[in-house]
């Protein structure tokens, strides 16, 4: 039988969701403490929402700050054949976000998960219909994500994209075989859908061999 207060952590987080849900409820019972039980559905808004779900983060040391970064920027290996600028990570920017405490959420790597690691033509295969298919996936599951921790009373400092990526690009991007100003395709249908969502978060890019740039713009804003 399951001595089920001498589970670990690690143990709960690896349960599937129910069980994990079973578990709590039964905790909270013997505790004589009604802890709602999450809701795993995600409505129509992609948001939950619900009061109840509300919890006080201030009893550990979490320092309630996230920030986005574009998924490169945590793994080089994602990146078009030829096209890594460093071996896996963008490190000045990793460090000093390390150093400052912010929680880092490595966004998807849209061109990957809708084109694939040997992906070629890849404005074509994003703006096609299938390609804005599976970006809309991907953006249901971010936005979900912004605005569950906003409402949760967390601070997002913001979404870093990568200067210069047909996908990714803030202020330039790949366009007709050259780098060009502009945006890439995932950042500008996240631009949408953040202001369809009425969500005020900046999108700073950040360029490979210039994050200096992005670590000044942070210092600001944590400061
Ligand atoms: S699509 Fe974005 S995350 Fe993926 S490799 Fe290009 S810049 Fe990086």
């Amino acid at each position: 039988m399951i001595d089920k207060p001498s589970l670990s952590r690690r143990h709960f987080i690896s349960m599937s969701p129910l069980a994990a849900v079973a578990l709590n409820i039964d905790s909270a019972e013997a505790q004589g403490s009604a802890i709602p039980a999450p809701d795993y559905t995600i409505p129509a808004s992609g948001f939950h929402g619900r009061d109840e779900n509300k919890r006080d983060w201030s009893g550990d040391p979490r320092s309630g700050k996230v920030v986005f970064l574009s998924h490169c920027m945590l793994n080089q290996n994602a990146r078009i054949v030829g096209a890594a600028d460093f071996p896996a990570t963008f490190e000045p920017l990793t460090d000093y976000l390390q150093k400052k405490q912010v929680g880092v959420i490595q966004m998807p790597c849209p061109e990957l998960y809708c084109l694939g690691l040997g992906r070629t033509a890849v404005r074509v295969g994003l703006e096609s219909p299938a390609g804005g298919q599976r970006l809309e996936r991907l953006l249901d599951d971010l936005i979900f994500t912004i605005r569950e921790y906003l409402f949760q009373g967390f601070e997002v400092v913001g979404i870093l994209g990568k200067e210069g990526s047909p996908a990714c690009g803030v202020t330039r991007t790949w366009l007709d075989e050259r780098q060009q100003d502009g945006q890439g395709v995932w950042i500008r249908e996240l631009k949408k859908r953040l202001a369809a969502e009425k969500l005020d978060i900046p999108v700073p890019g950040v360029t490979d061999h210039e994050q200096d740039a992005a670590i000044e713009w942070l210092e600001e804003m944590l400061n």
